[in-house]
């Protein structure tokens, strides 16, 4: 049975819509510019691009089509291989099954939670054309060690920065990283315009090809004629409002969820057998869901029968994601290669993430942070 999401009284996630994001909506509408032209889109874009340092940032509908314009550009087709995470969401090898292509799954370092650059060469072949990094639960990938294989290979490397918006690699921000990367601003990510994605770039060539697919192919010199099949796979100048305002709104958000990370830390700490998401020396995390693993040999309690617990209190968590080599669409292959993937598996079994989201008050924090403790407790 599917549980409505309205039934808990502290959600895992939910967006802040601040009189901002109301005014520039207003705005957009009595313009009449609805659709997918209009000022807010070039202004988002513009935004999006200096956050990430990038040359060019590609509005877009969704993260998933992001992605799967990704691999377009990238010219990845039937018969190709992309190495991928298996934790991550199911997008990324989505995108490159819709152009044909087959993901093989790499495991992941449990010390970033991202691909283990150490495990990526074993499962290069012939066929590998690149390498999609998830910058998981906000902290990037290991992306030096990544580039270099790479190179090494002749791979791209994509970003699939939907959970990690402004976070830092070494100083570099996530975006900016690879030949691509992709953002989501759905209503759980950390910048949220309803739905919506991003595809950051510099390279000209691939931004321009990426515009024309996004754009039903139409040539950019000729109206009305159109020479490759493209997509339509645009925002509105409605949503990219929201996106707006979300974006000029970075610190403040950014601020919140940074005091609730660490209001969760301190809460949390000490708890034997609850183990905080690991930060990297060299990483600044962006802070979108608080995440923590359950040894249930320390803590008592099972992860699973912790989410229970807290359900039944109205707090609303969720699994870490399923690797998706263990998913139907996927498992067939993964079997034959007989893949194994420890550290994936062992992070999906045992991780939650608890709510977080601005407007998460301190109150709510602790009254979640005692419910940990008591479920923890109560098994000693
Ligand atoms: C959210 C997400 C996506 C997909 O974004 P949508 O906007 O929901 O299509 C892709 N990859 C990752 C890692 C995500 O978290």
């Amino acid at each position: 049975m599917t549980k409505h999401p309205l039934r808990y009284r502290i959600p895992v996630a939910a967006p802040d819509l601040s009189p901002l994001e109301h005014a520039y909506v207003s705005d957009a509408v009595s313009s009449g510019w609805i659709s997918s032209t209009g000022p807010y889109i070039e202004r988002a874009e513009h935004l999006l691009a200096s956050l990430c340092g990038t040359r060019a940032a590609v509005l877009v509908s969704n993260g998933t089509v992001a992605l799967h314009l990704a691999m377009l550009a990238l010219d990845v087709r039937a018969g190709d291989e992309v190495i991928v995470p298996s934790l991550t969401y199911v997008a990324t090898a989505n995108a490159v099954r819709y152009v044909g292509a087959e993901p093989v799954f790499v495991d992941v370092d449990p010390s970033t939670w991202c691909l283990d650059p150490a495990k990526i060469e074993e499962a290069i072949t012939p066929r590998t054309r690149g390498i999609i990094a998830v910058h998981l639960y906000g902290h990037p990938a290991d992306m030096d060690a990544i580039n270099r294989i790479a190179d090494l290979h002749g791979l791209w490397v994509v970003e699939d920065a939907a959970e990690a918006p402004l976070a830092a690699y070494k100083g570099r921000p996530a975006g900016s990283l690879g030949r691509l990367a992709t953002f989501s601003f759905y209503g759980n990510k950390i910048f949220s315009c309803g739905e919506g994605g991003a595809v950051t770039v510099s390279e000209p060539v691939l931004e321009s090809r990426i515009r024309r697919l996004k754009g039903q192919g139409v040539d950019p010199e000729r109206r009305y004629y159109f020479p490759i099949i493209g997509y339509n796979y645009r925002l509105s100048n409605v949503a990219a409002a929201i996106l707006c305002a979300q974006l000029e709104r970075k610190e403040e958000l950014l601020r919140r969820r940074r005091e609730i990370f660490s209001r969760y830390l301190e809460g949390l700490c000490g708890l034997e057998g609850i183990e905080p998401q690991p930060v990297a020396d060299w990483a600044v995390p962006s802070p979108w869901l608080f995440s923590v693993l359950v040894d249930p040999h320390c803590a008592g309690i099972s992860r699973d029968a912790l989410i229970e617990r807290l359900e039944e209190q109205g707090i609303e968590t969720r699994p870490l994601f399923l690797p998706l080599h263990t998913l139907p669409p996927y498992r067939e292959a993964a079997r034959a290669r007989g893949l194994r993937l420890p550290v994936t598996e062992e992070l999906a079994r045992s991780g939650l993430n608890l709510p977080t989201y601005p407007s998460l008050s301190n109150e709510q924090i602790d009254f979640i942070c005692e419910a940990v403790r008591s479920a923890v407790a109560a098994v000693r």
